[in-house]
């Protein structure tokens, strides 16, 4: 009923990459309830979690005002309830709260570090890397994507030389085979999974490939349920079928790639049938796969985070890219790689620099004329041209002694680092902490001080989705109390650290990051703000962007895509007879990522209430166990207690674990070994051991 809202603004949906436009309904100054509109990504449709998700904002737990920690607080530690603070913080003026968090940082260089977030818009991800780079002189500076798509991005800078989709989503259409592997798009895209059951209903043939059984599986023509791990030997039998079969684009190979022969050399020894028992999948599928991937006139490939989360992601990555390349499936419609990127911004935040390796536009930082390009625009600032720190080795080097200061904007390392125990030492440990969010998080729990931010709801500036399209956020309702908008709060940070920022608006910002992004050339703000959505790249004023790329070559030299030959790397926690199962962690359709907003959401707290994981009914029995009784999962990190269902798509040697419920957080369990390309911690494979409680 229109007569039900006062107003109705539209804006971007908060959590996932798929990036659905939505209409905000506002009533008496809150948001009544969210519609899908026809943006690019969703035309008009929205999953559980963009329909119902979005009560958070008006939770009681929202930060209201400034707060910094009382001088009597007990010890620093996961102690602080987020509904009654007061025995822990104090309210104080945004004027004293700014003052002591740039007091805390101040003129302290390298001993400061910052971790950004996917969460916030491109020009609030824009300000926080460049603050620390010409604040504090150096690059330790990163964001979720450390946790999520990184050895896709390292494998895609290296092979392709860009780090972002080739082909947008909706490019299924014009595909007849496409392969799913190692994401779960039906709880994790939901929208995307649409155009996906679209494909299938149309003919297209859809390989499902993951360790963990899911509901794709239905719309599936091949559904190879691999072993944990195996990964890279399975894609090189697919592919060393491809060679051995001479299903090959040589034309392609020729004109428009390297190293094929060593390619071709290294498939040699993956035959199917010497690949068959290590990956669990029968050498016939294996062919059948081959030569359907290869027969098709147009092929995409979508990954997630079982494809990354790996030791080995890097090279799940390369064969991912090898198998595209060598059947000449990029460039063209219904063909190219996809990795299904994870929140809403990620895409954006690292397009705008939040990387320890990459200034905006994924510009090296250890290049001289780079970094001069960048400071010429900001006026002031050298910073030094080693790659900074990473997510994870930004901790350990806080423990090490070496960081001593940290600023964390909307990001929960508390919850989401791998062996988090470790994580949530380090916070304690720091002498400033400075957080900047929008509950009392479980990182909040550790802060000096916290600055009450702005939820989606409350904001104005741009996101890029998982199909680069640049999307305009707008504020439907205003900041609680006295919270503010994200990229104001980093500006009157930035004037106390000395950095003499003027920027009045987001508009400024996205006009500076313009300067030296050539992604953004033809995309402007007054074309955003006209059109909610702009590709890039974008050709021209006129141009919407360009859905496909690299139909003329790549962006390395010569023009060249390269085949990075990958080698079997096993898990690095295999099981034993003390810890004999595997761990594998996720999300689930309901909770985003550490829980923080979708837990405070109304309808989907109801939905999804309670700590779970998921085993098979055999592993079940073999407890002595029943859905519902509480199990306890324990590995060489630590153990936790947590309720567990059954679950006939996890393998009987499996267990699937969530990681929003920190009454159970999946983290206390995973394993921080890290992928050597990447430096993506290997959340997908952990040796535990499950008992009755
Ligand atoms: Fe939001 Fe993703 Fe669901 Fe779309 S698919 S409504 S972006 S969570």
């Amino acid at each position: 009923d229109s007569k039900d809202y006062d107003s109705e603004v539209e804006s971007i949906c908060p959590f996932c990459g798929v990036g659905c436009q939505v209409s905000l309904k506002v009533k008496d100054g809150r948001v009544k309830y969210v519609e899908g509109i026809n943006g690019p990504a969703n035309e008009g449709r929205l999953c559980v979690k963009g329909r119902f998700g979005f009560d958070y904002i008006h939770h009681d737990h929202r930060l209201t005002k400034p707060l910094i920690r009382r001088e009597d607080a007990p010890a620093k530690g996961l102690n602080v309830d987020p509904g009654d603070w007061s025995t822990h913080f104090r309210e104080a003026s945004w004027e004293e709260a700014l003052d002591f968090a740039a007091n805390g940082l101040k003129g302290r260089g390298r001993e400061v570090a910052g971790f950004g977030s996917a969460k916030c818009t491109n020009e609030e991800a824009y300000l926080f890397q460049k603050m620390i780079r010409q604040g504090f002189g150096h690059n330790n500076v990163d964001h979720c994507t450390r946790l999520c798509h990184a050895s896709s991005v390292a494998a895609l800078m290296e092979n392709v030389g860009s780090g972002a989709v080739t082909a947008t989503f909706n490019e299924i259409e014009n595909a007849d085979v496409a392969i799913a592997i190692g994401c779960n798009p039906i709880e994790n895209h939901p929208v995307a999974a649409t155009y996906f059951k679209q494909f299938t209903k149309r003919g297209g043939k859809l390989i499902v490939m993951d360790p963990r059984g899911q509901a794709l599986k239905r719309f599936a023509s091949h559904m190879l349920q691999f072993r944990p791990g195996a990964d890279v030997s399975m894609l090189n039998a697919i592919m060393h079928v491809i060679v051995e079969e001479g299903l090959y684009d040589q034309q392609y190979i020729d004109a428009y790639t390297e190293n094929w022969d060593a390619e071709k050399a290294h498939l040699e020894g993956f035959a199917p049938e010497k690949m068959a028992e290590i990956c669990g999948i029968e050498a016939e599928v294996l062919r059948d796969v081959a030569r359907t991937f290869a027969g098709a006139k147009s092929a995409m490939i979508f990954w997630g985070m079982g494809v990354s989360q790996h030791i080995h992601g890097t090279d799940n990555s390369r064969c991912l890219i090898s198998l595209a390349l060598m059947t000449g499936q990029v460039g063209r419609p219904g063909a190219g790689l996809h990795p299904l990127r994870g929140q809403n911004n990620v895409q954006g935040a690292s397009d705008a620099g939040l990387i320890p390796m990459f200034l905006p536009d994924y510009q090296t930082v250890t290049d001289d004329g780079v970094r001069s390009a960048f400071t010429d625009v900001w006026g002031s600032g050298d910073f030094s041209n080693e790659k900074g720190l990473t997510v994870t080795e930004i901790m350990d080097d806080v423990h090490a002694g070496n960081i001593k200061a940290m600023y964390i904007l909307g990001e929960n390392p508390a919850m989401s680092d791998p062996d988090v125990e470790h994580a949530r030492d380090a916070l304690a440990k720091l002498d400033h902490l400075v957080v900047q969010d929008i509950f009392i998080t479980e990182t909040a729990n550790y802060a000096d001080v916290i600055l009450p931010a702005s939820a989606f709801a409350e904001k104005t500036g741009t996101v890029t989705n998982t199909n680069r399209q640049v999307q305009m956020g707008r504020p439907a309702v205003p900041p609680p109390g006295e919270a503010k908008e994200d990229w104001w709060i980093e500006v009157e940070l930035a004037k106390r650290l000395g950095l003499g920022w003027e920027y009045q608006s987001p508009a400024d910002v996205f006009a500076e990051m313009k300067l030296n992004m050539k992604s953004l050339d033809n995309i402007t703000w007054a074309r955003l703000e006209g059109q909610n959505a702009v590709t890039y790249p974008s050709l021209s004023p006129e141009d919407p962007g360009q859905a496909i790329v690299f139909g003329d070559g790549f962006p390395r030299p010569e023009g060249r895509a390269r085949f990075t030959p990958a080698s079997v790397i096993a898990p690095d926690d295999v099981p034993d007879a003390e810890y004999p199962m595997i761990l594998t962690t996720g999300r689930q359709l309901e909770h985003w990522h550490t829980g923080s907003m979708t837990r405070r959401a109304t309808v989907l707290d109801a939905v999804e209430p309670e700590a779970n994981c998921s085993l098979h009914p055999s592993t079940l029995r073999k407890l002595g166990a029943v859905p519902g009784d509480m199990v306890r999962l324990t590995t060489k990190r630590g153990s936790i207690e947590i309720m567990a269902r059954e679950d006939r798509a996890v393998s009987p040697d499996m267990v699937f674990l969530p990681f929003a419920y920190v009454e159970a957080a999946a983290n206390i369990l995973t394993n921080p070994a890290v992928d050597p390309y990447g430096k993506i911690p290997e959340f997908k494979f952990s040796a535990v051991r499950v008992e009755a409680v």
